[in-house]
């Protein structure tokens, strides 16, 4: 890299740059990406992940929010016929002027910590063009993604993600692998829209909706937290027990308390 294009890392981004070959290589395996294929990385930085996703031969378009990696980046890769840059915020980014397939998009992300999470939602309003995600996260908003009823990882990020995919926790990476180094641990996660929704809501605003509600005081009762939408009778009818905790609830029955309340009159 010449002089000109050194970068210094910028907290506003949330660059933490992976330099760590063997972390590198084992995302690379479990992306495990093919000629051919359409890949997103969004938030690509001073390129770590993105020569390997273009080493397999993967039709690759990134998206970088910070205009300075623009020139280092291109200087890597712009010779590359299977290399796209978009810059903007990803958060903005409108994934179906990609042109991709139904199911066919394969995103890739080491996410800054910040956006993680609305950044998600954002993809998972395109669920229907995804094939699979796979994100460096915080490990504890990945133990939350990944999280079963029952516990205090149990909520609303949970339901709401766990409603369109199916999350695989990979592996955890410790601070010593980014420069610089995070004050967190972070984790690899895999989420795989579901080609058909296991439970799917009549209404998924209302699952949001209720889901929001639950967990706004989730010390509280079902039968407390829910009693300006549904009443004790309704949630006995959705067949969930109203003296429960939100967490206690799987996805099935939230959805069905969703469905109660698409019954009700709008
Ligand atoms: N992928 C690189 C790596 O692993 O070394 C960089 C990871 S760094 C944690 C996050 C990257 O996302 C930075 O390059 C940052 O500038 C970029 N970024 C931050 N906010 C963004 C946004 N809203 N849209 C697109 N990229 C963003």
């Amino acid at each position: 890299m010449t002089e000109q294009y050194q970068h210094k890392a910028r907290k506003r981004f949330g660059q933490n740059f992976l330099h760590d070959a063997g972390v590198i290589d084992r995302i690379l395996r479990s992306i495990s990406a093919k000629a051919g294929e359409r890949l997103l990385e969004i938030g690509p930085g001073q390129g770590a992940l993105t020569q390997g996703l273009l080493n397999s031969g993967g039709q690759l378009d990134v998206v970088e929010l910070d205009k300075d990696l623009v020139p280092i980046l291109n200087q890597q890769f712009a010779g590359r016929d299977n290399f796209r840059l978009h810059q903007g915020d990803a958060l903005k980014f409108d994934f179906t002027s990609l042109g991709a397939a139904p199911r066919s998009l394969r995103v890739v992300g080491n996410l800054p910590y910040n956006i993680s999470t609305p950044l998600i939602f954002h993809l998972l309003a395109n669920a229907e063009l995804i094939r699979d995600m796979h994100f460096m996260l915080q490990k504890e908003v990945v133990e939350r993604l990944a999280a079963g009823p029952g516990g205090g990882d149990w909520g609303r990020l949970s339901i709401m993600v766990q409603y369109h995919c199916r999350v695989e926790h990979l592996f955890n990476v410790g601070p010593g692998a980014f420069n610089p180094p995070p004050k967190v641990d972070s984790a690899i996660v895999r989420l795989v829209p579901h080609t058909t929704l296991p439970h799917p809501a009549k209404d998924h605003r209302l699952l949001e909706r209720i889901v929001r509600e639950a967990f706004n005081q989730r010390r509280k009762t079902l039968r407390n937290t829910l009693k300006a939408l549904l009443s004790s009778d309704e949630i006995a009818a959705a067949g969930v027990d109203g003296s429960l905790r939100p967490e206690q609830l799987d996805l099935a029955a939230f959805v069905r308390l969703a469905d109660k309340l698409a019954e009700q009159p709008q």
